[in-house]
């Protein structure tokens, strides 16, 4: 213990911390020694495989005027057996001010002091930011790490009003995966460590905290701006997630129900009012919801994702509210999450497609349930497709499932390989061993790994155990060619839709002429009919014909996010002038990445279109997530 320490005792604690002193630090690196990464997580600076953090109890105060949530982070650990006293605790962080660090010997005393502890914030990584190593006394089973957030952290989307459906109040929401929990909140940051939280969140009167967690809040309180949380469940770190904004509530069911901005409430109910058959379809299958609630939270229109599966809570963009509950998968995904995914979790971030595989997979089985085969096909047709023009702008050694992701930021490896290719494995061992007998791997598969995070030697050891029993088994699944080879295996189960076959005949007659644009008949097409019209355009259309088709079915005008998306793809390609007042009201007010990246890509094929897409942008970047920002950033300086 340093001397500093040995002065601190009771109130004498408590004024170290308020005044911020830093506590003594640890004199060189050497002194503390990398620990191996957790299960090969090479994208941790944490130790977890040594000294565990199994609970953090967070007290968070969020000041929007300065962009920052000031915090204090109280840890549980437990030092694996085997490991010296001489092993410091250490912990991921990425740009926090580290204001005061403390250790004490019990949680028997919750007011009991915290003596100052020696630390050392090592040299910051670019990509994993910065380890945080505590030195711990002998005793010490818990730590007190007082913090601020940075005004760039990766997590937190700062939001001026403006940029609200509301525009009159300012919002905020985090957004953790892959490793961006280190940027709001000091900790283990590796999807193999799980652990517990509570929570305090203190936020301006009259806004609303929601965290995707057990709500404790008392409405007292709550009309001060304090609210409290609980996640009992054990959770990897990438599942902490926080909003604040003007929120209103609205139950779906029993157990179900939605929270948005009081003006998109309405139409959000509307939307998702199949959310509570859709818990029930997943559950007689795959086992019980283990989470308690299922809410949805709609953010402003900025949030880089389609929706982001925190637990109990939903986080989805309101680009899937068309009106006609034609872009719900997006919640049946998130949704199917609570199994794969927040249930059995992957381990580290090369076995992803342990989380989106499957989920990809169970959506599209919820969807099979409540809307039908043909509907379920298509899906996973407009998925194949996708996958193939993945497999067009990523190199062979990425197209596997079990990607190395060494060196490079995880979020590189979050495109559709390991959502659709993982998928299409399950779907093609289901076909080969029947749908039941597949369903009762599936369920027993859950149950086994229930709250555990696994690697992708875990799934395929359990798999030869209770599925791939035979040498035929073996032979009929390539495993080596699902996991470790790019590209699609021989013989992988291919979907068909009948319906969006017809419709590649009818884009095809009207390309050729046979079919006038006002004989096409697609007055009952689907989103996904409407997508695959618009997919099946070539590079170039003649500018008359692209009028022709604007003129009878409003394409410019549409609402739907998805149909706009694919038309305006169109626009750009052939210089369609009457969409380029929309083409900037889209990419200005959406900040959903998978919808805007391809759009600035196709614009910046031409010089006119660089041009264009350069002024887009200096309007439009403000408004983006960090995440979507770093992206487009990254296409622009690639394109110069
Ligand atoms: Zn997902």
């Amino acid at each position: 213990m340093s001397a500093t320490s040995e002065l601190l005792i009771g109130a004498m604690a408590f004024l170290w911390l308020v005044q911020g002193l830093p506590g003594p630090r640890l004199t060189s690196a050497s002194e503390a020694p990398a620990g191996p990464p957790a299960r090969g997580d090479v994208h941790t600076l944490g130790n977890p495989d040594q000294i565990r953090v199994t609970h953090v109890d967070l007290d968070l105060t969020v000041h929007f005027d300065r962009k920052e949530i000031a915090g204090v982070a109280i840890l549980d650990f437990e030092r694996q057996p085997g490991v010296g006293a001489d092993v410091p605790l250490m912990l991921d962080t990425r740009g926090l001010s580290i204001v005061a660090v403390g250790t004490r010997a019990s949680k028997a005393d919750p007011l009991g002091p915290f003596a100052p502890a020696p630390i050392q914030l090592a040299p910051a990584d670019p990509i994993l930011g910065s380890r945080l190593s505590i030195k711990l006394p002998p005793d010490a089973r818990q730590v007190r790490i007082e913090y601020r957030t940075a005004p760039t952290a990766g997590a937190l989307q700062w939001l001026e009003p403006a940029l609200t459906a509301g525009k009159a109040h300012p919002f905020l929401f985090t957004q953790s995966e892959a490793i961006h929990a280190r940027s709001w909140i000091p900790l283990q940051d590796s999807p193999g460590a799980r652990l517990t939280y509570s929570a305090v969140v203190r936020v301006p009167k009259g806004l609303t905290a929601v965290m995707a967690a057990d709500s404790l809040v008392k409405p007292e309180e709550a009309r001060e701006g304090v609210f409290r949380f609980a996640m009992p469940q054990p959770i990897p770190s990438y599942l902490i997630a926080l909003a604040v904004g003007d929120l209103a509530f609205q139950s779906l069911g029993p157990r179900t129900g939605v929270w948005a901005e009081p003006s998109v409430l309405k139409s959000s109910a509307h939307e998702f009012a199949d959310v509570e058959a859709m818990v029930a379809s997943i559950e007689k299958r795959f086992g019980p919801y283990r989470w308690g609630r299922y809410d949805i939270l709609v953010l402003p229109p900025s949030f880089p994702f389609g929706g982001m599966e925190n637990p109990k809570l939903t986080f989805a963009t309101p680009t899937i509210l068309a009106g006609d509950r034609s872009l719900v998968s997006l919640i049946a995904h998130e949704l199917a999450h609570s199994w794969s995914g927040n249930l059995v979790t992957n381990a580290t971030w090369r076995d992803f497609w342990l989380n989106e595989g499957f989920t990809t997979y169970l959506e599209r089985r919820i969807i099979e349930d409540l809307y039908g085969p043909d509907r379920a096909e298509m899906e996973s047709v407009l998925g194949l497709v996708e996958l193939h023009d993945e497999f067009k702008d990523v190199p062979p050694k990425d197209q596997v499932l079990h990607i190395d992701l060494t060196g490079r930021d995880p979020d590189d490896g979050m495109n559709r390989i390991p959502y659709e290719k993982g998928a299409l494995l399950l779907r093609t061992m289901e076909k080969k061993f029947g749908r039941d007998r597949f369903d009762n791997f599936l369920r027993s598969y859950f149950d086994r790994f229930a709250f555990h995070s696994i690697t992708t030697a875990d799934f395929t050891a359990y798999l030869k155990d209770h599925l791939l029993l035979g040498p035929d088994d073996a032979k009929a699944i390539d495993l080596g060619a699902w996991l470790d080879r790019p590209g699609l295996p021989a013989g992988f189960a291919e979907p068909k839709s009948a319906r969006l076959e017809a419709v590649d005949r009818t884009a095809k007659g009207w390309l050729d002429g046979a079919i006038a644009t006002d004989r096409i008949d697609a007055k009952d097409w689907s989103t996904h009919e409407w997508i695959r019209f618009l997919q099946a355009m070539p590079e170039k259309v003649l500018a008359a014909k692209l009028a022709e088709l604007d003129r009878r079915f409003g394409l410019t005008d549409r609402g739907n996010s998805e149909i706009a998306h694919q038309w305006l793809l169109i626009a750009i390609r052939n210089d369609y002038a009457p969409a380029s007042a929309r083409l900037k009201s889209y990419l200005t007010t959406i900040g959903r990445r998978k919808l805007v990246l391809p759009l600035y890509k196709a614009l910046l094929a031409t010089l006119a279109g660089r041009q264009q897409a350069e002024a887009i942008y200096a309007t439009a970047r403000p408004g983006y997530h960090p995440i979507t920002v770093d992206s487009v950033d990254r296409l622009m300086k690639g394109a110069k």
